[in-house]
């Protein structure tokens, strides 16, 4: 009993440690690209080797099943680790963060986090895997390389990711807006607004049909357009899933904590929390530059004006009642 009870602490600070390690490697915004690409070269030929174990014809080659299992394994690495760190983070409620808190005391009701995870665990195992490795051909149709020698210089790497960013947050917005218009709502993204008040989990709660149109291809256009070597793809699909998640986590967090952040007009969580809890407006991604553009940030603007003294939003731009600084209660 006693042994099973240590074994048992000992594996949950394993796990914890993996999950610590994996979010620093995320959480390094400067050294991002570097780290990361020698690390989704690690994996790439960790995941090769494993599509050649599993072939009948081991010497035949598997990129179809290397890359669906490389994919795999890094969304799924970011997107356990994000939500451990904020499962904790919930569960312990630390006085640290209460200023980036976007809402006392509100969390969704224990049965929706249920369906949540069930839903994120089937789409996980049974959807994605198979949907990676039918697309292959068709990432490798627009010049998609796996080829180590062939992974781009930095400033490529950088000007990609932008470009991704832009490509990804117009087909977002517009694609998002449309799932807001009556006739298709009720249907289809009411799922997704069953969160009122969202945690990190809540990023993928959405009915399939939204999560293809709206997520899958505003997300992957970018570096398929482009023909971006696989671990830039890699690059970006978990960048994109960790903002997802940090604008779903119910914080503000300041920067370099969430590097989403960093300039003031991403306004990506307490945007996207405003479009949960009020569902009015706000339907970008990273930017709210298209929002601002069709005057869909409005009635947010307004909002953030009304409560100055109290919204977390200010605690982190600065500039809000109590002198901008972080709210202590
Ligand atoms: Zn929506
Ligand atoms: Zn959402």
């Amino acid at each position: 009993m006693l042994g099973s009870t240590v074994w048992g602490c000992r594996t949950t600070w394993l796990v914890l440690s993996f999950v610590a390690a994996t979010c620093l490697l995320f959480q390094s915004p400067p050294l991002l690209p570097g780290l990361f690409l020698s690390y989704s070269s690690f994996v790439g030929d960790l995941a090769a080797s494993l599509a050649g174990a599993l072939s009948p014809y081991a010497a035949l080659s598997q990129p179809a099943l290397a890359f669906a299992l490389g994919t795999t394994f890094l969304l799924e690495a970011t997107f356990w680790s994000c939500n451990a760190v904020l499962g904790l983070i919930y569960y312990f409620d630390p006085a640290l963060l209460k200023p980036y808190k976007l809402h006392e005391d509100k969390f969704p009701p224990a049965a929706l986090i249920r369906s949540c995870l069930a839903d994120v665990v089937i789409g996980h195992a049974v959807v994605r895997p198979p949907l990676l490795y039918l697309t292959h051909s068709l990432f490798l149709r627009f010049g998609m390389s796996a080829s180590p020698s062939e992974i781009p210089p930095l400033a490529t790497i950088y000007l990609q990711l932008f470009a991704s960013i832009l490509v990804d947050d117009t087909l977002f917005y517009w694609s998002h807006r449309m799932l807001h218009h009556p006739a298709i709502y009720k249907h289809i993204h009411k799922q997704h607004h069953t969160f009122k008040y969202t945690i990190g989990i809540a990023t993928e709660y959405c009915h399939p049909v939204e999560d293809f149109f709206s997520n899958i291809l505003s997300t992957t256009a970018g570096p398929l357009l482009m023909g971006s070597h696989e671990s830039v793809l890699w690059l970006y699909l978990n960048l994109k899933l960790w903002q997802s998640i940090d604008a779903h986590s119910g914080y503000n967090f300041p920067f370099p904590v969430s590097p989403f952040s960093v300039l003031r007009s991403m306004d990506c969580a307490p945007a996207h929390d405003y479009h949960h809890s009020h569902n009015a407006g706000n339907f970008g991604g990273f930017f709210i530059f298209w929002d601002w553009v069709c005057g869909t940030d409005v009635k947010y603007s307004a909002h953030l004006e009304k409560n100055r003294d109290k919204d977390a939003y200010w605690n982190v731009v600065g500039g809000g009642a109590g002198e901008g600084g972080a709210k202590t209660t």
